[in-house]
């Protein structure tokens, strides 16, 4: 955990669910969180509860889809700490969970900015603070969705894909100037998307037992893994914490 130790950690979705979580672990190791979301009073509540506990936190409010709000997020991170050293591209959505021919094409559309193109806003406005500074990390979110297909989720399933495909050029594109790029697929994790998920009834994920799913915790113990050296073999792919031999490097419960 000493990988993180005074530097500045931004993470998009932190909120609630795994960025929540990454923001409490994060902070824990003596990073500098910068929380970014839509819902300003509930990253600014986490960042408080953070600081009363002795860890430094900030709140940014930023709408991933908007290119403006990933750069003034990255522009802040710099100016409140002196450097941006890992950016967790966590912010996605599933909803609303629909068959091709049932979709509506202005939410479809909506899920495409936030979950692919907000990745891209965050690569884009990072990627050259990091290359300045001599080196980075960079995590995006994943799912299993990026190589499989699920009925009803081909916005989200086509937006990971997207995803999984933007930490490979990217790690083709920067790791010679010290820009680690990684995906992390989590597998299921008991957050209020898994909630949405289950009240869709559609496919054999919305079936799955609440009891099924990790806690949001442990994809953070994975992030955190993530920024370290140990991690590299993994660069420009999508690391995942489904099977056995993820778990075990993560120090993580193993499958049952
Ligand atoms: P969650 O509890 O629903 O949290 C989603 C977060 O994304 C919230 O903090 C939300 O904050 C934020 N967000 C949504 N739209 C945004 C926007 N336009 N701009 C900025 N932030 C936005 O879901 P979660 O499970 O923690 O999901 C986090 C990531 O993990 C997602 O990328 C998801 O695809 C991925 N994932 C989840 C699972 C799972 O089983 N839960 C599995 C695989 C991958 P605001 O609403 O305040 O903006």
């Amino acid at each position: 955990m000493d990988q993180v130790r005074n530097k500045t950690v931004v993470i998009t979705g932190a909120s609630r669910g795994i960025g929540a979580a990454a923001a409490r672990h994060f902070a824990e190791a003596g990073a500098h969180v910068v929380l970014a979301a839509r819902t300003e009073a509930r990253i600014e509540e986490i960042a408080k509860q953070i600081i009363a506990a002795g860890g430094a936190a900030t709140a940014v409010r930023c709408d991933v889809s908007q290119p403006t709000d990933v750069e003034h997020l990255i522009e802040t991170a710099i100016d409140r700490t002196g450097s941006i050293d890992v950016l967790i591209n966590n912010a996605g959505t599933i909803d609303p969970i629909a068959r091709l021919a049932d979709s509506d094409t202005h939410s479809w559309g909506q899920i495409v900015d936030v979950n692919f193109k907000g990745v891209y806003h965050g690569l884009r406005f990072a990627i050259p603070e990091m290359v300045g500074a001599g080196g980075g990390t960079i995590i995006n979110i994943s799912s299993g969705a990026a190589t499989s297909a699920l009925e009803g989720w081909s916005h989200y399933c086509a937006t990971k894909a997207a995803v999984l495909s933007l930490t490979r050029v990217a790690h083709k594109e920067y790791a010679d100037q010290g820009v680690r790029v990684v995906g992390l697929s989590p597998g299921t994790v008991a957050t209020e998307m898994q909630v949405s998920i289950k009240a869709s009834g559609i496919n054999p994920v919305s079936q799955l037992d609440p009891d099924d799913h990790i806690p949001p915790e442990w994809v953070a113990k994975a992030l955190m893994w993530l920024c370290g050296s140990e991690a590299d073999p993994h660069l420009g792919h999508d690391f995942s914490i489904k099977t056995d031999e993820g778990r075990a490097a993560v120090s993580l419960p193993l499958t049952m």
